[in-house]
């Protein structure tokens, strides 16, 4: 018994001196025991960190005070749905990967809405080579339930198992599919799987960031989690799954009121809006360009607008040709929409984002756990273009996008390896 106990406690040492002391190269992400290790990537849609750690999530709590956890993730600009999670899967930002904007027009393509499933589907409007690309090209197997981007053949190559989005699949049977690819034995196995949960969201877009109705969105994806990790524990896949759960953007209240009227900031004469929100796209009709520029740039009451060329530089935004030529900027709390769409809105405080990345209301979540990654790590805020080279560092890829830092992570890795200067990380 005495033995038994000092042998575990050997054995329990050892494990900590091999936690903290990394071994100088990463090996390669395979356990003999257990098969390939696989990555599962789930987004919550509109989780801001107040939102964990307010006793509505104790799973996903338990997942960040056992592993890896951020004190909060910058989102990219615009703080919008597809732009961030396109940049989470590219390592590129929204300027760099082409989804500039929830709602887009390109002079090849034409439009571009969120509902446009022709749009959504069609792979020339997504640039870069999101991660399933590079997986599925290095024979590795993948498995999308509806992440933005993954019902689009890109370059030609969608995930192997893949989705249309429907909100109205039930939750439950999103996590039953997603723990049955994890499950499943290492030939069919998918070693990157994503999963995303819009929930929360639309919640808090209708009744604002802390209302007791994203309260209750929390406690059921947080739930759902849970079921997942149970899942993963009883067919022992949880051994060799590494788990990372974001965020695409937080959210900020907007009180009842704090509307403005998009004929009020510029003469539809003067200037064709191409994007209304939080972050407006303008474009002036021709021959009524200094019109719609001399109305429209500058400060106002509630809102900034620049030439495209002349956005602050830490935006990283306004070279792709589908940036409209003149962008305005909402300021936090306030939302600008056409008229007719604003008599239609339902009254009281509601939630948007697309404000500026650096306010605190637009703050994103980093969660991660699993075989790879360290127990108990705190890390400073990050910035969410440094995901990806984490994402491809576990799939053993070589990272095709560089705008994040690859050794931003490195920090949560349990092996974290050396990192090639400036460029990337050496492939396994
Ligand atoms: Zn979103």
């Amino acid at each position: 018994m005495r033995t038994a106990w000092r042998l575990s406690v050997a054995a329990w040492l050892l494990w900590l001196a091999a936690c903290a002391h990394p071994l100088p190269h990463a090996p390669a992400p395979d356990d003999a025991a257990t098969g390939p290790r696989s990555l599962l990537l789930v987004s919550l849609d509109g989780v801001h960190p107040d939102d964990l750690a307010r006793g509505d999530t104790p799973n996903i709590d338990r997942l960040a005070r056992e592993g890896v956890h951020a004190r909060w993730m910058s989102p990219s600009y615009p703080a919008l749905t597809f732009p961030n999670h396109y940049t989470i899967v590219t390592g590129l930002r929204p300027d760099r990967h082409g989804i500039v904007h929830n709602t887009m027009s390109d002079p090849d393509l034409g439009r571009f809405t969120l509902k446009m499933r022709d749009a959504v589907g069609d792979g020339r409007w997504w640039g870069g080579e999101p991660l399933w690309v590079t997986a599925e090209r290095a024979g590795l197997r993948t498995a999308a339930l509806a992440w933005p981007g993954s019902e689009a053949a890109v370059q030609g190559v969608r995930p192997d198992r893949w989705f249309l989005f429907d909100e109205t699949r039930p939750i439950d049977e999103r996590i039953r599919t997603v723990a049955g690819w994890l499950s499943e034995p290492e030939d069919t196995r998918p070693r990157l799987a994503l999963l995303y949960f819009e929930h929360p969201d639309g919640a808090a877009h209708a009744h604002g960031p802390g209302s007791p109705q994203l309260r209750a969105a929390m406690r059921e994806v947080d739930a759902a989690i849970g079921r997942l990790l149970d899942e993963l524990g009883r067919s022992g896949a949880a051994a060799r799954t590494d788990i990372v759960i974001v965020s695409d953007h937080g959210m900020a209240e907007v009180p009842a009121g704090q509307v403005v009227a998009i004929e009020d900031m510029v003469d539809p004469a003067d200037a064709v809006l191409v994007s209304a929100g939080q972050v407006l796209g303008f474009r002036p009709q021709a021959g009524r360009e200094a019109d719609a520029e001399r109305r429209l740039l500058g400060r106002h009451a509630h809102w900034q607008c620049w030439r495209r060329h002349e956005l602050p530089a830490r935006w990283h935004y306004g070279r792709h040709p589908r940036v409209p030529p003149i962008v305005c900027q909402m300021d936090p709390g306030w939302d600008a929409l056409p008229r007719e769409h604003i008599a239609r809105r339902p009254p009281g405080t509601r939630g948007s984002h697309g404000y500026d990345p650096a306010d605190p209301s637009m703050r994103a979540v980093f969660v991660a756990g699993g075989p790879s990654f360290r127990r108990g790590v705190a890390l400073p805020p990050i910035d969410n273009v440094d995901v990806y080279p984490l994402l491809a560092r576990l799939l053993g890829l070589q990272p095709v996008g560089d705008d994040g830092d690859p050794r931003a992570l490195l920090p949560a890795l349990r092996e974290p390896g050396e990192v090639a200067d400036g460029t990337g990380t050496p492939a396994h």
